[in-house]
């Protein structure tokens, strides 16, 4: 099956019981069983079937698996946001003591919580760029994941993932990989030696800009060695599948940030437009990134760009598609927000992955709270405004940031 067959057919069927094209929303808490005996089987893994829909529901159950079968997973785990799904992803496997290697170019949010881990005594070592030189230089025995964004938001620079899973596998360290802004459309990580995907969900998956939440997805390659993660000696008799069972019946479980199934829903509903949407999304991007390059006093960014640094990466590993973000410097914090207040058909928001051009100034808001140094080193500047391209028609954006852009000029 290829890409968008298997987007609606792939580990997906009718439902058994109604015939329903859809799997429905199952809006309950708690599902019953006939008896004591199996409410207890199913408590305890040895039945399939549903107790609580913190810990399952049939709605979640199928957007999980659809997920997992796109990336080519052996399993996923979905999350009440994308942050929640980022933090667990980590969480199932660190303690105090244990180092973390990530880089500075990441999304706002994932580097605060970096550094709200501190306090756990857990320590991330940053690198300006995942790279493999960068993360041999940074492994030590306390080094427990690699972690880092595939296209880096809003910094758009590409991780060559293979040559980054290579070093981190020497090692005995799994790579994981937020792949939120490439989505499988472009990649799928597991291909390139990743071990573990994360995506806030809330992204290209939704689609529609209409609900919160992320999914973690595991490859079930990496081999957890107990001696030197502590947590998983108690889940060595579940195999390969041994990452999830900890997560599903640790602190995912327990934490309690699970998926709202209409979520779910929602999610799986907009999963079926994926490859279509980002096939006009990544077009887009495109032709509106070579049309803002014509402008003077304007800097553009977007991976797929001829000249772009990460130009080769993008034909290599993501087929010469170049996700739907574009970066543009207007050289000052008054022409960004002029130039974002001139646009007509451009929401203000900060999202991205809806079917609507949003645009923001990521320096005022997003990274509000980081340092100048951090804010550089994630690409942000006073004049960076982030554009997260929609599937408007592409000349009316182009008319659109045209006269935007001769206001300020
Ligand atoms: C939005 C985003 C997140 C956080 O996801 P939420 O669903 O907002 O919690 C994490 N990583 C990346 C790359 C994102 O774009």
């Amino acid at each position: 099956m290829d890409f968008n067959t298997a987007l609606l057919h792939h580990n997906f069927g009718s439902e058994k019981n109604s015939g329903s094209t859809l799997t429905p929303i199952y809006q309950v808490s708690a599902f019953s069983q006939e008896s004591a005996e199996k409410l207890e089987a199913v408590f305890n893994n040895r039945a399939p079937g549903f107790a609580y829909t913190r810990i399952g529901n049939p709605t979640t159950d199928s957007f999980e698996r659809r997920i997992s079968s796109l990336e080519k997973g052996i399993g996923a785990v979905a999350c009440s946001s994308g942050m929640a799904a980022v933090t667990l992803s980590l969480l199932n496997i660190l303690q105090a003591g244990d180092e973390v290697i990530a880089s500075t170019a990441l999304f706002g949010g994932t580097i605060d919580l970096f550094h709200d881990l501190e306090a756990f005594g857990i320590k991330t070592r940053f690198v300006s760029e995942v790279t493999a030189e960068n993360v041999r230089q940074q492994l030590s025995e306390k080094t427990k994941a690699v972690f880092t964004e595939l296209i880096g938001n809003p910094k758009l620079n590409v991780v060559d993932l293979q040559s980054v899973a290579d070093v981190a596998h020497e090692n005995g360290v799994p790579f994981i990989v937020d792949s939120t802004t490439a989505t499988p459309y472009l990649v799928r990580p597991f291909e390139f030696g990743a071990d573990i995907v994360v995506h806030s969900s809330s992204k290209y998956i939704n689609g529609n800009g209409s609900a919160i939440s992320g999914i973690i997805v595991d490859s079930g390659k990496f081999k957890w060695d107990p001696a030197r993660y502590k947590g998983f000696e108690e889940y060595k008799r579940f195999g390969k599948f041994a990452y999830l069972a900890k997560l599903r019946n640790g602190v995912w479980r327990n934490i309690g940030c699970c998926i709202a199934p209409a979520t779910a829903f929602l999610n799986s509903l907009g999963l079926e437009t994926l490859g279509l949407r980002m096939e006009r999304l990544c077009d887009n991007a495109l032709q509106l990134a070579e049309f803002l390059q014509g402008f003077e006093g304007i800097k553009v960014n977007y991976p797929a760009l001829k000249g772009n640094p990460y130009y080769d990466l993008v034909q290599k590993q993501f087929n010469g598609k170049g996700g739907a973000i574009i970066s543009i410097d207007a050289g000052s914090k008054k022409k960004a927000f002029k130039l974002i207040n001139n646009l007509k058909y451009a929401t203000i928001a900060t999202n991205i992955g809806d079917l609507r051009t949003l645009v923001i100034h990521p320096e005022s808001t997003i990274f509000t709270h980081a340092t100048k140094e951090q804010k550089e080193n994630a690409g942000v500047f006073e004049g960076t405004v982030r554009i997260s391209v929609g599937i408007e028609d592409i000349e009316d954006l182009k008319g659109d940031f045209e006269q935007a852009i001769k206001q300020i000029s």
